[in-house]
């Protein structure tokens, strides 16, 4: 027999948990499927743990560390009586109602809800190159706001040619000596104002036609090692950071084929956190391909939590 929740919450990055503190506080009793250790795409905590110190999330002016910052919003969800689980959804049916969510490799529902909020997050993709895995957050980041600030009179590469790399390049020349942007092709997929903003800027300069077969070093960062994809020539750059900036993914698998989907492939909202499905709300990175902050996305987890309250009010559940 499923066991049944009024709000259940996937995911427990800001916007799971914020959605959880609300709910909680609400007296909603939530129940939060936090995601699998071992996963590096739908880790309980989300892409905070991932990081080192977060220095741009409001009350902490001494910075706190990422996996602190969720520990803390963890706490502070069960403080209130949210019934946190280190599990993973497996599946999720919205075409019925109450919804119902497996776990695990349960056969049947684990779980039936009268609202679900979605908060699974999207993820950065990588190179999949040697290095890369060892020296996240030792010299690598997939963050320019989060992480620019460490790598200050610096010498920096950026990977990637689209709009996120021109902007992350632009933003790193705030604080490095000078912004390599490292490109498989010879010309950039990214708008055309921002190229010419990147081309303009004396900091940074192009490595065109050029792709990044391992990133090497001690215990940080050193240096790239570097193939041409036309010449085949191969070298190193010496670099100390390296962010790698060639798009994001939306986790969205739980609900493809249920939801409306934007272009992209992030779920779409109107109205703050409403699903085009009643009673399924969608707060942080799975939603939002703009800002994806931390602090804008514990802020729509809260309006989801609000939206999920209300919703459940008006239809008397
Ligand atoms: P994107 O437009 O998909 O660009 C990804 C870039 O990474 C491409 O240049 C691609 O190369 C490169 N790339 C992909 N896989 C790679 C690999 N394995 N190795 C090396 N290079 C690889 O992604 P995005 O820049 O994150 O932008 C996503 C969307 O958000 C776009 O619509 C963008 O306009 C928008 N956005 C807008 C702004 C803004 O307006 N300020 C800022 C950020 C993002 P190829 O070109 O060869 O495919």
């Amino acid at each position: 027999m499923a066991e049944h929740t009024r709000v259940l919450i996937v995911g427990s990055g800001p916007a799971g948990l914020t959605a959880a503190i609300y709910s909680a506080r609400a007296q909603l009793r939530p129940i939060v499927i936090e995601g699998e250790p071992s996963s590096t795409t739908d880790q309980p905590g989300g892409q905070l743990m991932l990081t080192t110190d977060v220095e741009n999330f409001p009350g902490f002016p001494e910075a706190i560390s990422g996996p602190d910052l969720m520990v803390k919003m963890r706490d502070q969800a069960a403080r209130f009586g949210a019934d946190l689980r280190v599990e993973k959804v497996h599946k999720l049916d919205t075409t019925t109602r109450p919804f119902r969510a497996w776990l695990g490799g349960d056969v049947e529902p684990s779980i039936t809800a009268d609202a679900v909020i979605l908060a699974t997050g999207a993820r950065s993709l990588m190179l999949n190159v040697p290095g890369e895995e060892r020296y996240l957050s030792h010299g690598l980041s997939t963050c320019a706001t989060c992480d620019g600030f460490f790598f200050r009179g610096q010498d920096i590469a950026v990977i990637g040619g689209g709009d996120s790399a021109l902007e992350e390049a632009l933003f790193l020349t705030r604080f490095a000596s000078s912004v390599t942007v490292i490109h498989r092709r010879d010309s950039l997929r990214a708008s055309k104002i921002m190229q010419e903003r990147a081309f303009a800027h004396e900091k940074i300069r192009f490595e065109w036609n050029t792709q990044v077969t391992e990133i090497i070093g001690d215990d940080n960062v050193v240096g790239i090692k570097v193939r041409g994809t036309i010449s085949e020539e191969e070298r190193v750059l010496l670099v100390t950071g390296v962010f790698v900036a060639i798009g994001h993914v939306p986790n969205t698998t739980l609900v493809t084929d249920q939801v409306d989907l934007e272009h992209n492939g992030y779920v779409r909202t109107t109205m703050g956190s409403f699903t085009n499905i009643d009673g399924l709300f969608a707060a942080g990175d799975v939603q939002d391909d703009v800002y994806r902050q931390a602090v804008t996305s514990a802020g729509s987890g809260c309006i989801a939590a609000i939206d999920a309250e209300r919703w459940l009010e008006a239809q008397g559940i």
